[in-house]
């Protein structure tokens, strides 16, 4: 079966506040506009007696931007942003609410319609429909039609990746220019060298944001319901058993996600989505992963920091995820609970995750 489980776009009316989860996916503000998530933390993390921002020259210094370079691109990477072109002049029907939907991803972001036109082409082994027939499931409106896009083109990005993906290596499907398949991303149990993503709720910062419990509202993680369920130990099979590649898999979908939400925010009638909240929420775990893997799985740890495959596409899905974070900054109808995860994902005791990684793969 699929590597990835199956959670979905949160979605939720202004008027409710309640989770309406879409279609149940994936198989299975402060003024900070300054700041710079790949700035080196101004602590000594590893208490090796150096600061992890030492000047410019000193050892392991975050190295400068570097935008030819994959994965070092930091805060300057850039890519073409959607439009907010016309959707005057296509038709909406019921019965041809797929080529809608193509049609207006085509003219607002060409990129987002490229990845449904991949997906499409690569329906999972043994299961019925293409990814668009899956998962636009709503076709009573335009509108509703637009609203679910994000959830579309994530999704097809996983049948993309997955059907790019073999027994031992993940691909990761970043742009039409920038495909890496990296191996071993599984946990040990299940054939590679990481450890099960659940295992972030054992953490020092599963206490600052827990899982809502199957409710939708602020204050709680919603994805760890879905994303970090289950025990690393016990024999049933729960979405959180998967390892570090399918945690950058949904990562690489969030991103996605508030892409496409960011296409259409001025088409959401009434309704806030939590594409920021999505991708906020995985840059975090990300880093929380990063961390746990350093100071106590040094296995995993070695797979993720010395393979460059691991570490540009760690980077990669980093720096593009933060570029979309202040593309949508201010679009409060793609955030619910955005703010205060952003706060966590900006701690500088986790950013030197990154900021290691950067030394890694940028000096
Ligand atoms: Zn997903």
């Amino acid at each position: 079966m699929a590597r990835f489980s199956s959670p979905t776009a949160l979605v939720t009316t202004l008027a409710l506040l309640g989770l309406v989860a879409g279609s149940a996916a994936c198989g299975s503000s402060e003024e900070r506009a300054a700041y710079d998530p790949n700035q080196p933390a101004q602590i000594d993390t590893d208490g090796d007696g150096i600061p992890d921002s030492p000047d410019p020259n000193a050892p392991g210094a975050t190295p400068a931007p570097q935008p030819g370079r994959v994965g070092c691109s930091g805060t300057s990477y850039t890519e073409p942003l959607p439009t907010t072109a016309s959707l005057a002049g296509l038709t909406f029907s019921q019965a041809k609410a797929g080529e809608y939907l193509l049609s207006a991803l085509e003219r607002r972001y060409p990129l987002g319609k490229w990845l449904v036109d991949e997906g499409v082409a690569r329906p999972l082994p043994g299961q019925p429909g293409t990814c668009l027939e899956r998962f636009l499931s709503d076709k009573s409106s335009a509108s509703r039609v637009l609203a679910q896009a994000g959830t579309v083109v994530h999704e097809c990005g996983h049948f993309l990746d997955i059907g790019k993906s073999a027994a031992r290596s993940a691909a990761y499907v970043i742009r039409e220019d920038l495909e890496l398949s990296c191996k071993s991303g599984d946990t040990t149990s299940r054939g590679g060298k990481t450890f099960a993503r659940s295992l972030l709720k054992s953490d020092a910062y599963y206490a600052k944001r827990k899982a809502c419990g199957g409710q939708v509202r602020q204050g709680c993680d919603m994805y760890a319901d879905i994303y970090l369920t289950g025990s690393a130990t016990d024999a049933a099979f729960d979405s959180g058993d998967q390892g570090f590649n399918s945690l950058l898999e949904e990562a690489t979908q969030y991103v996605n996600s508030i892409a496409t939400g960011l296409a259409f925010a001025d088409q959401l009638q009434n309704q806030r989505v939590s594409e920021r909240d999505g991708i906020l929420t995985f840059l975090w775990y990300v880093e929380r992963y990063l961390k746990m893997a350093r100071e106590e799985y040094p296995d995993a740890y070695a797979t993720l920091s010395t393979d460059a495959c691991w570490r540009q596409a760690i980077l990669s899905v980093w720096d593009r995820g933060w570029f979309y974070v202040e593309a949508s900054r201010g679009k409060d109808n793609l955030e619910i609970d955005a703010p205060a995860i952003e706060e966590l994902a900006k701690d500088p005791a986790l950013t030197v995750e990154i900021d290691k990684l950067r030394s890694l793969e940028c000096q």
